[in-house]
């Protein structure tokens, strides 16, 4: 299976990481080998937050990932596109 990132990698920012590594993750429901990328999300006030059920506006929860200069938040994770399954590291 061919690993397809969804952006040239010119135009991730965080791919210094994945950079020696041996990245191999396998998908927790059906445990094939998943593909590297980043879970991307535009969020200028607050980062990316982590809810334990959903609140109205958006109050509370965790933040899990803070917004670059441009307001992107960018989280590294592996993706099994069968399953539409999402791991992600914080
Ligand atoms: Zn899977």
């Amino acid at each position: 299976m061919q690993c397809v990132s969804p952006l040239p990698l010119s135009l991730i920012p965080h791919r210094s990481l994945f950079i020696g590594e041996v990245a191999m993750v396998n998908c927790p429901s059906c445990s094939k080998p998943m593909a590297p990328g980043f879970l991307g999300s535009e969020s200028f006030i607050g980062g990316s937050k982590w809810f334990l059920e959903r609140t109205r506006l958006a109050m509370g929860g965790e933040e899990v990932g803070k917004p670059d200069t441009w307001g992107m938040v960018y989280i590294p994770g592996h993706r099994c596109r069968e399953c539409k399954m999402l791991v992600l590291q914080y």
